[in-house]
């Protein structure tokens, strides 16, 4: 077992493609860290340079406080999952187990125990006469976890494992992983496109876009408090809504392309106290709309609007209810005791706390340790050639940051 350290790891593949832009993690002995984003955000890429199959264009990669960049893959200690995972037709579960450590020199009682321990943990103990064409996808693939488990390598590294399997086998597989990460308790890192996969499996995530980090946090952090626009629709089924709008001196926000506005509570008015006039999105999961109909309206509706109902989705428990305000959709996940219609129009209010600001500008989150627009005060004013200049006060210091008409008025 080990620590993993990345400290600003880039990568520029042959040809200028800068995949990875400074990386940097620092993984805890025994973590089960997901990286997630969509393809071709640099997951393989970041994964791949952690294993040695691909070189670090620059930055430093620590497993165990020892610097790796220049250590061949085969002693960095690390075993690698593919989701191809090609077992030897010709051997049995047990024989692919043992191949590896006979290749080794390791002696026969010791394999012996290594095996059985593997199946014993991965629940194979009934299968291991079995040649691999008599097992199901699932199996199989618990068989080549296996073989990598009996090598006892100090670090797991798994690129999309599941994915060539079906649904419902890929739903058992997460939770038969995570158990295995449990008894193992192996530091792993583990690469998905799947945001439900990094939810359910990871003790952090790390959320990933054209290469740089986006954020870096527990499930339900990134899930609470997404650091971004990209983090707050990337994680989340249904996304999470976003009204986009501008807020009004008198705390209530006006949500563009509609005549609307809802009222803001006095700790989100204190939280947005310097942003008013700015173009800001106003974003809510939707499990947190309340429709009028349910008991706990009542308890919310001091910040409500209308929204006009299209599809509506048959879940179950839930309807998934795909709305219009404006030109806004949103989707409002409601109980399925109630009876919606589309074209009905109805009344949505937001649950008190479950709200969260961007700055539709930078697209960052707005929370009360990171304010950007503090101290920053942007004033306008003409020179002796009426040519408008521009400055912004930062932290008290004026800085003169342009003056955008002079190039057009000389010409
Ligand atoms: P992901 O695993 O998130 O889907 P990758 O790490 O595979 O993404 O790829 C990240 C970026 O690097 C992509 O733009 C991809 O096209 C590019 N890339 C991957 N491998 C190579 C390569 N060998 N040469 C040049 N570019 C590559």
């Amino acid at each position: 077992m080990a620590s993993v350290k990345l400290v600003n790891v880039n990568k520029v593949y042959e040809g200028g493609v800068h995949a990875v832009h400074d990386f940097s993690i620092d993984i805890k002995d025994g973590e089960f860290i997901v990286f997630v984003g969509p393809s071709g955000c640099g997951k393989s890429t970041t994964l791949r340079m952690v294993a040695g199959l691909e070189e670090i264009s620059y930055g430093e990669l620590y497993i165990d406080d020892k610097l790796m960049n220049n250590t061949a893959p085969k002693d960095r200690d690390i075993a690698m999952v593919f989701q191809s995972y090609a077992l030897y037709p010709q051997m049995t579960v047990y024989d692919n187990m043992a191949y590896a450590l006979k290749l080794r020199k390791v002696p026969k009682d010791e394999i012996d125990r290594r095996v059985q321990e593997a199946a014993k943990i991965l629940r194979l103990k009934p299968y291991l006469d079995r040649k691999p064409r008599n097992l199901s996808g699932g199996q199989r693939q618990r068989v080549a976890l296996g073989r990598s488990i009996v090598r006892r390598p100090k670090v797991f590294l798994m690129d999309e494992p599941l994915s060539n399997l079906d649904a419902k086998l890929r739903v058992a597989m997460r939770s038969e992983i995570v158990r295995i990460h449990e008894e193992v308790g192996a530091t792993t890192i583990y690469v998905t496109h799947d945001q439900i996969e990094a939810m359910t499996m990871a003790s952090r995530i790390v959320v990933m876009k054209d290469g740089f980090i986006q954020q870096i946090g527990t499930p339900n952090e990134i899930y609470q408090n997404p650091a971004n626009l990209f983090v707050a629709g990337f994680i989340g089924t249904p996304a999470m809504n976003f009204l986009y709008g501008t807020l009004n001196a008198d705390g209530t926000f006006a949500i563009r392309g509609s005549d609307q506005t809802v009222t803001l509570r006095s700790a989100e008015k204190e939280l947005l106290k310097n942003y008013v006039g700015h173009n800001l999105v106003y974003g809510v999961r939707p499990e947190n709309l309340i429709y009028e109909g349910d008991e706990r309206f009542m308890q919310f509706g001091d910040a409500s609007f209308t929204a006009k109902v299209g599809i509506v989705e048959l879940l179950g428990d839930i309807l998934n209810v795909h709305c219009t305000v404006g030109d806004i959709d949103l989707v409002v996940k409601i109980p399925n005791k109630y009876t919606i219609r589309e074209h009905d129009v109805i009344r949505l209010a937001v649950e008190t706390g479950y709200t969260r600001f961007f700055n539709e500008t930078t697209t960052k989150a707005i929370t009360a340790d990171y304010n950007e627009y503090e101290e920053v005060e942007v004033t306008k004013s003409l020179d002796e050639d009426n040519v408008t200049i521009i400055e912004q006060k930062k932290q008290g210091v004026f800085a003169k940051i342009g003056n955008l008409f002079k190039k057009n008025k000389k010409k």
